[in-house]
């Protein structure tokens, strides 16, 4: 059979190309675009995005391929052809997953579309953790991979922080403003070769998490939404339409899990695979290694949340367990037994209105999500998850109205449950008041000691459910209205 013949990128393009970079995750992306600068790579996160680029995808690339493949080739031929960059000296860089699925062969899509796009001479770099591509002047060496993992923590972290704090924000802005500030601190520490040893990461992220919490915010109850689906439409807001921002304009926190979980889920299945099938005592055994060393920071940013009065995401090897009893954990294509496993750790965190964003016609995915939705429901019955197919035919419109009925229907909860919560604790206050008076207070000219009133206790247990009192305040509030029902 004819082999392909494509340029390679030598470690001597290093010093003469620049390297494009889809953006798949735009705050991770940003701190790892600025790893590569440090590692002496000149490179540069596309922002190009409109309709021009979904057309470009499908005039290059068969429409029977995955959506994400369609809009990274679409993105990059887009950028190619705007006359920005010096063909000669550009390359391209994308991941190669290493499993069954067919993200291990979006490369060779890409490959083939420059060649008819009329780019032949455009490497394209493997960013690859399971030894594809071997011959790429792109080597993944331990100080990198080390920044990678801290870019990805980084963001998460800063991901979070933004998420739970924005939509309760006094000053509207004052969350993105901090994201966007810290952001660039540590895009500079990681440019200047620090900020990513395991010690110094401990010292500045409860410093980050600190300065979110003293923003000011009204903790209204608002509806909580997960987002969880295939990597690239969950996170991308080309691949999903900005699904984030019309999450925030219908005033929802929403809740994106981490990157890292994804991350964490392909080394584990670099085990399972052998561990289920077999292989060799290194085949089952190094990938652990490289779990608990990954471990290590994951604690540091669960801790980090947590102190700081943020939910925190479940430790990986708590969330592994989670599915269970419903799908295996042999199932590795696309995003498999994850996809399952975050939907139920949304639901029992309280974020039980989720949006399962998969690209039209991924099988995995189809499976592991829309195919696991039944089972959720029979077991959390309050589930609320509706599945979103992206692709080039389907409207914004139609997207956006499905999800308007998920959360008409958790709009509708919401207030019920409020409603309840009020009055559970004006009957509990109705009770608690005399059995509460100290019976000293009783005798005679004993001074009288003030007693709360019940309509004071409910009246401040709807201040702090309508939000006019600090953060603090209010969970303990809430805890107090949970503990009188
Ligand atoms: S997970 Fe779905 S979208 Fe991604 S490569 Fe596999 S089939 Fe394609």
């Amino acid at each position: 059979m004819e082999t392909m013949q494509y340029p390679k990128f030598t470690p001597e393009m290093k010093k003469t190309h620049k390297i494009l970079i889809p953006n798949m995750a735009p705050v991770q992306f940003r701190i790892l675009a600025a790893a590569m600068e440090q590692a002496g790579y000149a490179c540069e996160l596309l922002e190009n995005c409109g309709s021009q680029v979904c057309e470009l995808g499908l005039k290059y690339v068969h429409n029977d391929t995955c959506y994400p493949a369609l809009l990274v080739i679409g993105q990059f031929l887009d950028a190619l052809g705007s006359g920005r960059y010096d063909l000669d000296r550009t390359a391209l860089i994308i991941t190669q997953t290493g499993g069954g699925c067919r993200a291990s062969n979006y490369i060779h899509l890409l490959r083939k579309a420059l060649v008819k796009a009329g780019y032949p001479q455009v490497p394209v770099v493997s960013l690859n953790f399971s030894g594809l591509e071997k011959d790429s002047g792109f080597p993944l060496t331990l100080p990198f991979l080390r920044k990678l993992l801290a870019a990805v923590y980084y963001g998460d972290l800063l991901v979070a922080l933004k998420a739970q704090t924005e939509p309760y924000e006094m000053e509207k802005g004052a969350a993105k403003a901090l994201q966007d500030k810290w952001l660039d601190v540590i895009c500079g520490w990681v440019r200047q070769n620090k900020g990513y040893s395991g010690r110094e990461m401990k010292a500045a992220m409860p410093k980050i998490a600190k300065e979110f919490a003293s923003i000011p915010v009204q903790r209204v109850p608002k509806v909580k939404v997960g987002v969880v689906g295939e990597i690239y439409v969950k996170y991308s807001p080309l691949g999903n339409n900005d699904l984030e921002k019309f999450l925030d304009s219908q005033d929802c926190e929403v809740n994106l899990p981490g990157l890292m979980g994804f991350l964490q889920y392909c080394v584990y299945n670099l085990a399972e695979t052998p561990r289920l099938y077999g292989g060799s005592f290194l085949e089952k055994h190094v990938p652990g290694l490289a779990l608990q060393f990954i471990e290590s920071m994951e604690r540091t940013v669960i801790k980090v949340l947590q102190d700081n009065g943020y939910h925190a995401p479940l430790p990986f090897k708590e969330l592994v367990k989670l599915a269970d009893g419903i799908i295996g954990r042999g199932d590795t294509m696309g995003e498999g037994w994850l996809l399952t496993a975050e939907m139920i750790e949304l639901v029992q965190a309280g974020y039980e209105n989720i949006v399962c964003a998969q690209p039209f016609g991924c099988l995995p995915n189809h499976i592991c999500g829309k195919g696991m939705i039944n089972k959720i429901r029979e077991l959390y019955p309050r589930a609320n998850i509706t599945p979103i197919d992206y692709d080039p035919s389907a409207t914004q419109v139609n997207q956006e109205n499905r999800i308007k009925l998920m959360l008409a229907v958790a709009q509708e909860r919401l207030e019920e449950s409020t409603q309840k919560a009020s009055v559970s604790v004006q009957e509990r206050a109705a009770v608690q008041v005399p059995a509460a008076q100290d019976p000293a207070s009783q005798r005679p000219g004993a001074a009288i000691q003030p007693q709360p009133s019940t309509a004071g206790l409910v009246q401040s247990v709807q201040k702090a459910l309508s939000g006019s009192e600090d953060s603090k305040n209010t969970e303990r509030m809430k805890k107090n209205a949970k503990a009188a029902v």
